[in-house]
C-alpha cells in the first residue's frame, strides 16, 4: 500500500499527458489550415466554341474541334505530370456553352487559372489570308492594333448565338468599338500573373514547339473579362492558312502544342509556391 499510491499516480499522470498530447495532435491535424503548397491547384481549361458555334473554319476544319482536342490533351498531360492539380473543362464534348457560363464555371470553382483555347483566322485578300501564320497569347486589356481588335470581335461574336445576350452582358455589343473601351476599363486585378504566364506560354510555343509566334497581346475578350483569376486566351494558329490548318489537324502536333502550354503552367505554378 505504501508504494502503490505514488506508483499509480505517476502512471495516471503519464496517461493524462499522453491523452492531452494526442488530443493536441488531433486538433492540429483537424483544425490547422493546409499549408499553401498543399492546396489543390485548380485549372479551368476552356475549349473555345462548340455545338452550334463552330468558331472559325478552315478548308476542312472547325475551330471548335481543334480547340477541344488540344484542351483535352493539355488536361491529360497536366494531370499526369503536375501533382495536386485539379482540371475542370468548360465542355467535354461538341456542345454550345455561353461565354458567361464558361467564366462562371471558373469563378464557382475558385480556379487558380483560366485558359481558353482557340484558333485564329483573318479576312482580307486570299494571299494574305493564306500566308499569315503564328500563335498569339492574349490577356485582358485594351487592344493596341486593329488586328487585335478584330480577333476579339470574332471570338466575342459567340454571344450573338445566345438568346437574350443583351440582358446578360450589360449592353456589350461585340461589334462596337466603344464597348471594347468600356470593357478594358474594368479593374484587372490579376494582370501581372496573367502576363507572366502568357510570356511563359509564348516562350514555350516559340522556342520549344518551334511555332512562329506573333507575341503576347491584349484585347477585350468577354470570357476573360468575366473571370476573377489569372486568365488568358491562346490562338494556336491560323485556320485560314492551309499550312497551319494541316499542322493543327495533326494529333502529334496537338500534343506538341499542349506540351508547350503544360511546361509553361508548370513553371508558373512552381514560381508561385
Ligand atoms: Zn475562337
Amino acid at each position: 500500500m505504501y508504494f502503490k499510491k505514488p506508483f499509480f499516480n505517476f502512471f495516471s499522470h503519464l496517461f493524462s499527458v499522453a491523452i492531452l498530447l494526442l488530443l493536441g495532435l488531433c486538433s492540429f491535424v483537424v483544425f490547422s489550415p493546409l499549408p499553401e503548397s498543399n492546396k489543390e491547384f485548380i485549372i479551368v481549361i476552356d475549349p473555345g466554341h462548340g455545338g452550334k458555334d463552330p468558331g472559325t473554319l478552315g478548308v476542312q476544319t472547325h475551330e471548335k474541334d481543334i480547340a477541344l482536342e488540344v484542351s483535352l490533351t493539355l488536361g491529360r498531360i497536366i494531370k499526369a505530370n503536375i501533382p495536386n492539380t485539379k482540371i475542370i473543362y468548360t465542355r467535354l464534348s461538341d456542345k454550345f456553352v455561353t461565354l458567361r457560363r464558361r467564366a462562371e464555371i471558373a469563378n464557382e470553382n475558385r480556379a487558380d487559372l483560366f485558359i481558353s483555347i482557340h484558333c485564329n483566322s483573318v479576312g482580307g485578300s486570299a494571299t494574305y489570308r493564306q500566308s499569315i501564320k503564328g500563335t498569339e497569347v492574349y490577356v485582358m486589356g485594351l487592344h493596341k492594333s486593329e488586328e487585335n481588335l478584330e480577333v476579339a470581335k470574332r471570338e466575342n461574336a459567340s454571344i450573338l448565338k445566345e438568346a437574350d445576350y443583351q440582358a446578360y452582358y450589360e449592353g456589350f455589343d461585340p461589334n462596337s468599338p466603344q464597348s471594347y473601351i468600356l470593357l478594358s476599363l474594368r479593374q484587372e486585378t490579376h494582370l501581372g500573373n496573367s502576363l507572366n504566364l502568357a510570356h511563359k506560354i509564348d516562350y514555350q510555343l516559340r522556342n520549344k514547339a518551334n511555332r512562329t509566334s506573333r507575341g503576347v497581346k491584349q484585347a477585350g475578350f468577354v470570357v476573360l473579362a468575366k473571370t476573377t483569376m489569372p486568365s488568358l486566351l491562346i490562338e494556336l494558329g491560323f485556320l485560314s492558312n492551309p499550312e497551319e490548318e494541316k499542322y493543327l489537324r495533326n494529333t502529334q502536333n496537338q500534343v506538341y502544342l499542349a506540351s508547350a502550354i503544360y511546361r509553361a503552367i508548370k513553371a508558373y505554378k512552381e514560381e508561385l509556391h
